[in-house]
């Protein structure tokens, strides 16, 4: 814009009511946070730009497409931008992405983040799950040292599907059964003493469910740590582990000071009670809402829009940076 031009522009703010001056700095502040976005979305991670079609390197730039730089690459002839093949990609109103993540950091349900946003449930819905795509994969894939092992437990849900094949229950709800029963989804939530976590979606309670689950997390020399469940003794034994099982029910809580399950444990209560403001959430959708909590836990204090934002990309190296410093 010439100079001229912006001023005679800037003159007019005077006659602005309040209400066209609000609407002007939310306009602004949108621009601004869908700049910000760009930046991080092709900020590169240090590689050299490749096609995410062929993985060719002759590149060249081939105009804009909704402010993203596009290329066409030279082997294939195909276009790109840096979102293209990412769980981002042709979402719409980047000015409204930070503010999206914010609710993430806040723990918003898809209506609340929904409203705050000013945008449909709909839409709200579709980048809940696209924005978590990538946290629900990430997690520790090597423990060490001490390791616990534990199972907690969630209510069985077909939140939002139509054909149910059992009567539909209130929300939030109960089991029928009290104790471990079908309607109870297990999940192994495994956690060293560096604070390294994994958990995954159980479908039983089988040697074959936890152990496969289980043994590829943790290297050949950790002392696991478990609850008396004899399954976790024989899964122990076949892989050649050494095993502490804590035998809660007798009150054994602690052998030798150190080996107990108290951190998996706590971690248990602490999803679960963090849960609960969904009112129960859909199993479909289980492994997101497991993944948004380890992002929540692993980012702690120092989460913000712009770090849920790149766990969003997959940029992990660019949140090391930005949380080792
Ligand atoms: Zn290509």
């Amino acid at each position: 814009m010439k100079s001229t031009e912006f001023k005679a522009w800037e003159k007019s703010i005077e006659r602005m009511s309040r209400d066209q001056r609000d609407k002007l700095r939310k306009r602004l502040e949108g621009k601004e946070n869908a700049d910000e976005a760009i930046a991080l979305i092709e900020s590169n991670q240090g590689g050299k730009l490749v096609c995410p079609h062929c993985q060719g390197t002759g590149l060249y730039r081939w105009g804009k497409v909704s402010n993203l730089q596009r290329y066409r690459c030279r082997q294939c002839n195909r276009t790109f931008n840096a979102l293209t093949g990412t769980p981002l990609a042709r979402l719409r109103y980047k000015d409204k992405w930070f503010e999206y993540e914010q609710a993430m950091v806040q723990g918003l349900s898809i209506r609340k983040s929904a409203k705050n946003c000013t945008i449909s449930n709909k839409t709200s819905f579709k980048w809940r799950h696209r924005f978590l795509q990538l946290p629900a994969t990430c997690q520790s894939r090597k423990m060490n040292g001490i390791v616990e092992a534990d199972e907690t437990y969630f209510l069985e849900s077909f939140k939002g599907q139509r054909q149910l094949s059992r009567p539909a229950r209130k929300r939030g709800g109960k089991a029928s059964k009290k104790g471990i029963s079908k309607e109870q989804v297990p999940v192994l939530v495994v956690r060293d003493r560096h604070g390294e976590t994994a958990d995954c979606i159980l479908h039983d309670r089988s040697a074959r469910q936890i152990g496969s689950a289980l043994i590829p997390l943790v290297n050949k020399d950790v002392i696991l740590c478990t609850d008396g469940l004899p399954t976790y003794r024989l899964i122990a034994r076949q892989a050649n582990i050494v095993h502490r099982p804590v035998n809660i029910a007798a009150g054994h809580r602690i052998i030798n000071g150190i080996y107990h399950i108290q951190n998996v444990n706590t971690y248990g209560s602490r999803l679960k009670q963090w849960m609960r403001r969904f009112n129960g959430v859909a199993t479909r959708y289980l492994k997101n809402y497991l993944g948004w909590y380890r992002m929540f836990e692993r980012l702690g204090q120092s989460i913000t829009p712009t770090l849920c934002f790149l766990s969003s990309l997959g940029k992990i190296r660019q949140i090391q940076l930005l949380t080792t410093t």
